[in-house]
């Protein structure tokens, strides 16, 4: 049954650029520093000091641009947003208003419908974060701390172009890579770089207007997202058809109990009193600088994805999930040239047992304990029948613990595969002999004992014998079941 309301949702990203110094100040924007160690006097809004724009947050913004597709702005423009908050010391944050940098981009993400869709990015402005406050351990005040004052940030507007919490979450971690392909965010949504705004209305199917939206503020993980996401919806839902009215309301999402509550009524873009910043000159750029900043773009995930799928004949979705992380896809291009066994192999190992691994151990790519040379180096020894499939999780465990190269290990630990059939033949006959109440029963028709012979063999053989050849000596030996 289809569903009578029409879910609409807008979503504004705050990506934490990546650089080294603030946006407007030359302090530093290092994480986890002593409160009020990284604020110099123009992060702490101190009267005649005069803010200077930090190149480098330019050229992130205008990489992400480039990235979706959008239009980069030859001119924009810094405005001040004023509105008085403790963790605010100068009155106003700036930021960027009606000539943001970045304009009319887009993204294709998996509908809801499994078919690619087009969503649309309003614009991406550069500004500056603001402090924080903190609530705990100053009895009945509050602490503030201005480290991450003037923290640049570039906020990505999309189009009310979402239709679930799904497909939210499918475009939100989209850009997620995206900024961490360009290596302009870092994207830790624990320390705060990454993180949204969910704007979430209803309509009734087949509406072409726009319902109230509420706003849903500051979310830091994907699981939120899609469950502050999802929790609004059931409640417009509910409320519409109680008979009652969404307002339109800013409001935040509590994790420990599941459920979004009104934080305050949401302002209009008047109460903010926009008004260019006369300390700082508009931002201008020219087609050459534009260019420059193109040559830099790296192969962009979707791009890499096809290539993977067209050069090295992988399962889409598999492909998907290894570019979904660059240092992955990098590492799976490095083992897949090494080895002969084929690039779908890489894939399975590098998705399955080296993710299992890495995840066991706390451990991301970078990290890993084995290169990809060496883990194509184990898989040219499957590919070559040197070990078995079976063999290979003991030798890769090896790999895993640093003794040496495949090729080392088999040799050290005598792990090579038994191919020479007179040697099969002679553990079959052991096996055989040994077993006179089983080879009637198997004869007589109780086929499945097959498995029975096949363990023996294996077991005797600690496991090296040819899989292969150990079912047909076996089958021609015992005669037909
Ligand atoms: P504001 O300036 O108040 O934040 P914007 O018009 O810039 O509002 O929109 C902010 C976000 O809200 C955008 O992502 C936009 O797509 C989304 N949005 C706007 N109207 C709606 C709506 N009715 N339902 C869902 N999302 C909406
Ligand atoms: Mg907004």
């Amino acid at each position: 049954m289809s569903s009578p309301w029409e879910v609409v949702i807008g979503l504004e990203i705050h990506a934490q650029l990546a650089t080294v110094s603030k946006i407007f100040s030359g302090a530093s924007t290092a994480y986890g520093a002593e409160p009020n160690t990284q604020a110099c006097l123009i992060d702490l809004g101190y009267p005649g000091v005069l803010p200077v724009l930090n190149e480098e947050a330019v050229r992130m913004a205008c990489k992400f641009g480039l990235s979706v597709n959008a239009t980069v702005a030859r001119r924009s423009v810094f405005a001040r947003k004023n509105y008085f908050y403790p963790d605010l010391p100068k009155g106003y944050q700036i930021s960027q208003y009606e000539l943001p940098i970045v304009e009319n981009g887009e993204l294709m993400i998996t509908g809801g419908d499994g078919n690619q869709k087009r969503i649309g990015i309003t614009r991406a402005h550069l500004e500056e974060d603001a402090g924080k406050s903190i609530h705990e351990g100053f009895g009945r005040s509050s602490g503030i701390d201005l480290n991450r004052a003037g923290t640049p940030l570039l906020e990505i507007v999309s189009e009310p172009d979402l239709r679930s919490a799904k497909e939210a979450i499918d475009y939100m971690r989209k850009i997620h890579t995206i900024v961490r392909y360009l290596g302009i965010s870092d994207g830790n949504m624990q320390e705060g770089s990454f993180r949204c705004d969910a704007n979430v209305s209803i309509r009734p199917s087949g509406e072409s207007e726009l319902g109230t939206r509420t706003e849903i503020k500051n979310l830091n993980s994907f699981r939120f997202v899609e469950k502050a996401i999802n929790f609004e919806i059931e409640r417009q839902i509910e409320l519409i058809e109680d008979g009652g009215k969404v307002v339109q309301e800013t409001r935040l999402y509590d994790s420990d109990r599941d459920e979004t509550r009104s934080m305050r009524s949401k302002e209009e873009a008047n109460d903010y009193r926009y008004f260019p910043d006369p300390d700082l000159l508009p931002i201008e750029i020219d087609d050459d600088y534009v260019e420059a900043v193109r040559a830099t773009l790296p192969e962009l995930p979707d791009a890499k994805q096809r290539r993977f799928v067209a050069d090295y004949g992988l399962r889409q979705e598999d492909a998907g999930i290894l570019v979904g992380t660059r240092a992955v896809a990098d590492y799976f291009e490095a083992a897949a040239v090494a080895t002969g066994a084929g690039a779908q192999i890489v894939a399975n190992w590098v998705l399955g047992d080296l993710s299992a691994a890495l995840n066991r151990d706390g451990l991301d790519i970078d990290g890993s304990r084995i290169s990809p040379a060496r883990l194509a180096g184990l898989l040219d020894r499957i590919d070559d029948n040197t070990i078995s499939g079976k063999i290979a999780k003991e030798v890769f465990e090896a790999l895993w613990a640093g003794e040496g190269t495949a090729d080392e290990i088999i040799d050290k630990k005598g792990l090579r595969q038994i191919t020479d059939a007179a040697a099969i033949e002679a553990v079959v006959d052991e096996i055989i002999a040994a077993n006179p109440t089983q080879v009637a029963d198997y004869q007589s028709g109780k086929d499945k004992l097959i498995g029975f012979f096949v363990g023996q063999v294996m077991k005797a053989t600690g496991g090296k014998a040819n899989p292969g050849q150990v079912n047909a000596i076996l089958k021609d030996k015992l005669g037909s079941a």
